[in-house]
């Protein structure tokens, strides 16, 4: 009788480390017109990714050669650093 908690939280996975998370230990990448950013609400249109508030996940993510050909969009510096940024 048990089986259904009453607080279900959606799961998503890191594109990182590919582990199923709470959405809200994660940050949101959205893509729209090629462009990512930040999703600090989670309710942005447009692709979602996400990450780990992890910075091991994000520096990995950093390093991956084909991550752009793979996801359609550029991990950049400054995207990075705004993923940082959001880590707390
Ligand atoms: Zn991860």
């Amino acid at each position: 009788m048990t089986k259904m908690p009453n607080k279900k939280v959606p799961q998503r996975m890191c594109i990182a480390c590919r582990q199923m998370k709470d959405k809200f230990d994660l940050i949101r990448i959205v893509v729209k017109d090629g462009i990512a950013t930040v999703d600090a609400t989670n309710k942005a249109n447009g692709r979602g990714y996400y990450l780990c508030k992890d910075v091991n996940c994000i520096e990995k993510m950093a390093k991956h050669k084909s991550f752009q050909k793979q996801y359609g969009f550029e991990l950049s510096q400054q995207l990075i650093e705004e993923i940082k940024n959001n880590l707390n």
